[in-house]
């Protein structure tokens, strides 16, 4: 009887399922509609173009040829509902004029829905909503470079092992994260501009975010040591955020403060923390009210965790403990009453980890590093002030880099909340692009997208 059951089921995921929910809880079609580019009158539509891209992350497809592969190939043409079949010279062209406002639009909505629908509820801490500040490079090279490139001097050796200098040409990105769940869609990403510092584009990251989302839309921010400055402090008060912020030892006084206060007393709580092959001895201080800085003397609450990481290594073929020493600090604004320092460590922790998971996660399984709009020349054009045509402002990274963070929050919500086949067969994320991938390619020609 069981198995009979069993045979009646879905065996795997099939693209109308997605779709189904992807265009009723996110309303995907309706978003596509509203896409724009800077060509003027084309055959294949700016919908067509942002959703042949939209499938190719969801599919994890390894780069644009492949894409273009499948257009050819495979039912994703009609799928998408394209005019014809179109290549990546298209898609590059259509990009590099897209217009970022409705894709932003739609990522805002695609959060706002996932916190409606409550899917950012599991995880929560204390009940707070948890987001990170972090920030990412892409695209570097020494010889494809656009107008908005960062730039700095590079040695390496050439050839003949000599040492040359060069100068490097490179993109870098702020971008805010929901980090305390296991979906972690991004709210919002910042580009920097040349010359700008990474700080600069993270405070006016966090000036547009309450604009965008409301300032309660998360509760506590996870910081690098890098926005440990007293700006950004204010902004994140002003907006109602509380702050943990991990502190390095450049950050002078307050760091040298915190650790010789310290050293004076034991430790305010210690435990033992297991995890898989590794174990921690953890010993923590906490204070509150230790002025910021001499200009701002604003009190602040420092924790500060001394660790020793054990594990076992296998070498040749013997097990061997091998210890670690650590030590990391946090300031805070989240009161003692509320939030322990144990709590403190483990907020500081989930930035650290969302170092690896986050960005990373993104260029690594998600193809991110692709160049093949970094340095497009082939651009549509525009009349500037003046009335003479020139091409329009390249704005195919940033506009990838939305339809990216749309696709992997989406399916990470369908992958983790939605999918019963992903909890009964155990699947990776991986596992499910693949078989999402693999309808497209089996589809009968008749079959269209539900609209
Ligand atoms: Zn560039």
């Amino acid at each position: 009887m069981k198995g009979k059951e069993r045979s009646t089921r879905p065996r795997t995921h099939s693209l109308p399922s997605f779709s189904t929910w992807v265009n009723k809880g996110f309303g995907l079609r309706q978003h596509a509609s509203q896409m724009r580019d800077a060509r003027l009158q084309p055959e294949i539509s700016p919908a067509s173009v942002f959703l042949a891209l939209f499938h190719a992350f969801v599919f994890r497809l390894p780069s644009f040829q492949q894409l273009d592969s499948e257009l050819s190939h495979s039912y994703l043409q009609h799928w998408i509902g394209a005019e014809r079949a179109f290549r990546d010279d298209t898609l590059r062209y259509s990009l590099c004029g897209f217009d970022l406002q409705p894709l932003e639009a739609m990522l805002v909505d695609v959060n706002r829905r996932l916190k409606r629908s409550k899917a950012l509820e599991e995880g929560k801490v204390q009940g707070r909503l948890v987001a990170a500040l972090d920030g990412i490079e892409v695209l570097s090279s020494f010889s494809r470079h656009c107008d908005s490139c960062l730039e700095r001097r590079v040695s390496r050796k050439d050839h003949a092992g000599r040492k040359i200098e060069e100068t490097q040409y490179y993109h870098r990105a702020v971008g805010c994260q929901m980090v305390h769940g296991a979906i972690k869609p991004f709210l919002a990403i910042e580009w920097l501009q040349p010359g700008e510092g990474e700080e600069t584009a993270a405070r006016r990251l966090l000036r547009r975010l309450p604009g965008v989302y409301g300032s309660r839309f998360f509760d506590i921010l996870l910081l690098d040591a890098l926005y440990a400055q007293t700006p950004v402090l204010e902004l994140a008060q002003q907006s109602g955020w509380d702050v943990v912020i991990s502190l390095k030892q450049n950050s002078r006084d307050l760091y040298q403060s915190a650790v010789r206060l310290f050293a004076r007393r034991p430790p305010d709580a210690s435990f033992t923390e297991k995890q898989a092959h590794k174990t921690y001895q953890v010993q923590l201080w906490d204070t509150e009210g230790l002025p910021f800085t001499i200009d701002n003397p604003e009190p602040v609450r420092v924790v500060r965790s001394e660790e020793v990481l054990e594990r076992k290594r296998f070498r040749q073929g013997q097990r061997v403990a091998h210890s670690t020493d650590h030590e990391w600090l946090w300031i805070t604004t989240l009161p003692q009453s509320d939030f322990s320092a144990a709590t403190i460590r483990q907020l500081g922790h989930r930035r650290w980890k969302q170092e690896n998971n986050g960005w990373m996660d993104l260029s690594k399984h998600w193809a991110f590093k692709h160049g093949f709009l970094h340095a497009c020349q082939h651009r549509p054009q525009r009349r500037n002030a003046s009335g003479q045509r020139e091409p329009v402002p390249n704005r195919g990274l940033a506009a990838v880099t939305l339809i990216l963070l749309i696709a992997a929050a989406l399916s990470g919500c369908f992958i983790l909340r939605h999918s019963k086949l992903v909890r009964r067969d155990r699947l990776t994320a991986v596992a499910v692009a693949a078989q999402l991938r693999a309808w497209i390619s089996k589809a009968p020609p008749s079959i269209r997208a539900p609209d």
